[in-house]
């Protein structure tokens, strides 16, 4: 997975306590997201980094079978022994261009003469 950072806004004042809500520095609307990475091979849990942009373990091999494959797994609902582990994702979604492609616009009222009248 990987993820790009457009803007310079680090979104620090939303804060992990939180799950969303929208930056009051940039505006856009942003959704903690939690991740850790387990072991392919024993499904351990590893510790858990963000290298370039990339969710990835902190250590190149799994500490309990020496694996090296390892898969990311979504944190619904974070706790204590995961929070050890997972890191943090902040994910935006721009909430101006969403605003526009749900802009349902009215269509004119069409004119009289279409609406089935005839005269005779
Ligand atoms: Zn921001
Ligand atoms: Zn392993």
């Amino acid at each position: 997975m990987f993820f790009k950072n457009n803007t310079d806004c680090t979104h620090s004042r939303i804060t992990p306590e939180i799950e969303s809500g929208y930056c009051p520095d940039c505006g856009k609307f942003i959704q903690n997201k939690w991740y850790l990475t387990r072991c392919s091979c024993c499904n351990v849990k590893r510790k858990t980094v963000i290298k370039q942009g990339k969710i990835q373990p902190a250590e190149k091999f799994c500490h309990n079978c020496g694996a090296k494959e390892f898969f990311v797994q979504p944190v619904r609902a974070i706790d204590f022994i995961d929070i050890n582990y997972a890191v943090l994702v902040k994910e935006e979604s721009a909430n101006n261009s969403e605003a526009t492609s749900q802009y349902w616009v009215e269509r004119e009222p069409e004119p009289l003469k279409l609406l089935g009248f005839r005269t005779a």
